[in-house]
């Protein structure tokens, strides 16, 4: 499958890694809007979040939890901001299941930018 993501899991593409398990990878976003920003994937292709369905969305919740240690240890005491684009409209450019964890400045809020 012709994933840029797939590819980066497979380390066939290098990228930043922050953590790994057996079902997530998190790394560094190749062009940051936050001083911090990772994207956390799941290992099994999911084109989205369109593509949740009752069989493939307890990676979600792990992605949280995830999401919730990394906070923890690197201290985002400030908070922090998950999003997932999905779809055309909302700009997802890889068609991969991702959140992106933002944080390390204060946010505003617009449906436009997210941050
Ligand atoms: P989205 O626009 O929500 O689909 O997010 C895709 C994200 O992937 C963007 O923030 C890109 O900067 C990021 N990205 C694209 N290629 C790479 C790469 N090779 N390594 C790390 N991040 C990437
Ligand atoms: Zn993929």
């Amino acid at each position: 499958m012709d994933c840029l993501f797939c590819k980066i899991i497979a380390g066939e593409i290098p990228s930043a890694k922050v953590y790994e398990d057996e079902t997530v990878y998190v790394f560094k976003d190749i062009a940051p809007i936050a001083p911090v920003h990772y994207l956390l994937i799941p290992k099994t292709h999911i084109s989205g979040a369109s593509a949740l369905d009752e069989g493939n969305a307890d990676v979600v919740a792990h992605i949280f939890t995830v999401a919730a240690k990394i906070a923890k240890e690197e201290k985002l005491d400030g908070g922090f901001r998950i999003i997932t684009n999905c779809g055309d409209d909302a700009g997802q450019t890889v068609k991969h299941l991702h959140f992106h964890l933002l944080a390390g400045k204060q946010m505003g809020w617009s449906a436009e930018s997210g941050v």
